[in-house]
């Protein structure tokens, strides 16, 4: 039987760790969509339209091609045929993020595009982002809410960027709190809980405890 697992929360909580694993235990598939509003912002900044121009943005939205591989053993991101996973986590695109996915019309194209892929996986999938349990795929089988605090995440955020870009703890926390907040307050799908999610506080679990909770939710 296909199993569709929702997985949201804000940033730094274990997330992608918690649903690749997941999913490669169960022969999921899996569908990072932060990257999928990352690669859309990288392509608003390479192609020269302001972010902050509600109007650009949405007439723009159209037009990038962008695709997800989704083996959770080596997830894929392109736009427009190129390799976008490497220039979507740059500070560039984490800052300009949150603007460019309010933008509802960007919204509406992605919410589509991950409706596909998850209707298409073969034997189901697991689909981490912000809205995936109350917008996207609202008749989940099952619908996680990651949570951590800000401390923790900040922590963890630092040691994915270590060796990539110079890292400091206060700064990274200031900057989780401020997209935190950007993703929490705008109106079109704010980062929220849906009512028939389990919340998970990852905060003093580690990533193999929070993989076997998961699972133990989805066997039931
Ligand atoms: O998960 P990640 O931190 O890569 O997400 C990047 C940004 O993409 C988030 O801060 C949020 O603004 C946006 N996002 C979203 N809806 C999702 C996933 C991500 O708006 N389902």
């Amino acid at each position: 039987a296909s199993v569709i697992v929702a997985i949201d929360g804000p940033a730094g909580t274990g997330k992608s760790s918690t649903s690749k694993a997941v999913a490669a235990k169960l022969g999921l598939g899996y569908l990072d969509t932060g990257a999928q509003y990352r690669a859309i912002t990288w392509w608003m900044l390479t192609n020269g339209i302001d972010v902050d121009d509600v109007t650009a943005v949405a007439d723009a939205s159209a037009k990038p091609v962008i695709v997800s591989g989704t083996d959770p053993a080596a997830p894929t991101i392109t736009v427009d045929g190129l390799d976008a996973a490497g220039p979507i986590r740059s500070q560039e695109v984490t800052a300009a993020v949150s603007a460019v996915s309010a933008v509802p019309e960007v919204r509406a194209l992605i919410t589509d595009l991950q409706r596909s892929i998850a209707a298409e996986a073969p034997h189901g999938i697991v689909v981490e982002g912000r809205d995936i349990g109350i917008t996207v795929l609202p008749d989940a089988d099952l619908k996680v809410f990651l949570t951590a605090s800000p401390e923790a995440r900040a922590a963890r955020r630092n040691g994915e960027l270590k060796g990539k870009e110079a890292v400091d703890l206060a700064a990274t926390r200031e900057a989780l709190i401020k997209r935190d907040a950007a993703d929490s307050s705008r109106k079109t799908s704010p980062l929220a809980k849906a009512d028939d999610a389990v919340e998970v506080d990852t905060t003093d679990l580690t990533l193999d405890q929070v993989i076997e909770c998961v699972v133990t939710l989805i066997e039931g």
